[in-house]
């Protein structure tokens, strides 16, 4: 198991673009979870930890791909039928048992290995079966048929020595089939990081209608962070709500940093509150105010608190609702991403046109809540959706991603294209 180097999350105090921010983060840091062997289906979702080369061909024989008949190619008459006796059989996981000679035809089904021939490499094509006519022990073939129709070659899906399968791929359904068709039964796969959540701020209250105090708000950020989180594959602790009290909230970090990978926070980040969680994270390790050019999106705190094994990362996202839900996406995912293992933590965006019109500061990347919406010649249009501001967290609801404006962009007029953001990309 990796760790991370003391206080590798040191930042300057600039407004930095997110581009050089994710850099620095995926520099800075590595996967520190353990690896083990888990059987396929328990592989499923979890990031490869090791390279798979095919050491076989699969097929590991030539096939054919229909029901028919296996014939060579030069008993064919180019201009006229062919008669041939059928002196044989081969069906699926039961190959001809014989070599197949000249001159003659070999029933065949789809997946049956291609007889071997006597001397030679046998049968080279498969007459489909509708297209032949046969007469007792007799085949009739007609013309036209190409040297090598239906015989499937081995290794046609993949070739002996191949790398089929990386380091740090997720392993999606067709990543275990494939695994599967090389003869695997398990899999080097790293461990979930183990992420603790917690809520800081003496507003904040369990949902539960009857226990709304003056002046009291329902915790939101947890129970997002905690879907969030599952959806990224974490096992996740919540640990529930920490009042605004340094000691409270120190004693909160130092318990859960013994037996999680990362701890996550939100709220206890705007100016006046910051001392909270900073001052409790230096108390025991390090944190650093990482200003980012992004709207919305207060400062993200990010450092590590020192325990026997090692420093553990603990990453703080601001209070409100919809700057923690973008900066959650923006910067705590890669940083999940990498120290879970996996070696791709940039999501995909696709160029769609806007439906809206927008204007924006420069130097600064912005998302907005977005939904998409056919246009009038059937292609995606991305429209504004809902109100925008930091503590709107409703809008989300009904968007479907997240518009992502530029940096060098200030006026945004209906037509342009832009970069959309899927939610399902980066919550799956
Ligand atoms: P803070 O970062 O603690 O100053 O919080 C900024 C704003 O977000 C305040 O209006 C808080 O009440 C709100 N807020 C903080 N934490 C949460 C939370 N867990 N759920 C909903 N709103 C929150
Ligand atoms: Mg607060």
């Amino acid at each position: 198991m990796a760790q991370l180097s003391d206080d590798c999350f040191a930042f300057g105090g600039e407004l930095t673009p997110l581009q050089d921010a994710l850099a620095a983060l995926h520099d800075r840091t590595v996967p520190i979870v353990s690896v083990s062997t888990v059987s396929l289906p328990d592989a499923a979702g979890r990031f490869l930890a090791e390279d798979i080369v095919a050491p076989m061909d699969v097929p590991p024989h030539a096939n054919s791909a229909v029901d028919g008949y296996a014939v060579y190619f030069d008993d064919l008459l180019s201009d006229a039928e062919t008669r041939l006796p059928v002196t044989g059989r081969a069906a699926a996981g039961h190959p001809l048992p014989h070599p197949a000679r000249r001159g003659a035809a070999t029933r065949i089904f789809t997946g049956a290995a291609m007889p071997s021939g006597d001397g030679d490499s046998g049968p080279d094509t498969v007459m489909m079966q509708e297209d032949c006519r046969l007469d007792g022990d007799t085949v009739s073939i007609q013309p036209g048929i190409k040297m090598g129709a239906n015989r499937r070659a081995a290794g046609e899906d993949i070739r002996q020595g191949e790398t089929v399968l990386t380091t740090g791929q997720r392993l999606r359904p067709q990543e275990i089939g494939v695994a599967a068709s090389l003869g695997h039964t398990t899999l080097n796969v790293y461990d979930p990081l183990r992420v603790a959540v917690f809520s800081s701020g003496d507003e904040l209250r369990d949902p539960d209608t009857a226990r709304l105090s003056p002046g009291s708000i329902f915790d939101s950020n947890r129970f997002m962070l905690i879907a969030a989180l599952s959806r990224l594959g974490c096992i996740v602790t919540d640990l529930g709500i920490i009042p605004d009290r340094v000691d409270i909230i120190r004693n909160a970090l130092a318990a859960a940093a013994l037996d999680h990978d990362l701890v996550i926070t939100s709220g206890g980040m705007s100016t006046g509150e910051e001392d909270h969680i900073k001052a409790a994270v230096e108390a025991q390790g390090s944190l650093h105010f990482w200003r980012l050019a992004i709207k919305p999106g207060r400062p993200v705190a990010l450092g590590q608190i020192n325990t026997p094994r090692g420093p553990v990362p603990v990453a703080g996202l601001p209070g409100n609702p919809g700057a923690a839900i973008v900066t959650f996406l923006t910067v705590a995912r890669p940083l999940i991403l990498r120290l879970s293992g996996a070696a791709n933590t940039a999501p995909v965006s696709y160029r769609v046109r806007s439906g809206f019109e927008h204007r924006k500061k420069i130097s600064r990347r912005e998302f907005v809540r977005a939904r998409i919406e056919n246009g009038s010649d059937g292609g995606p249009v991305a429209h504004k959706n809902g109100r925008s501001g930091a503590g709107v967290l409703s809008s989300l609801v009904g968007a479907d991603g997240l518009v992502i404006l530029p940096e060098d962009l200030t006026v945004l007029e209906p037509g342009n294209m832009v970069d959309f953001l899927p939610f399902t990309e980066v919550m799956p």
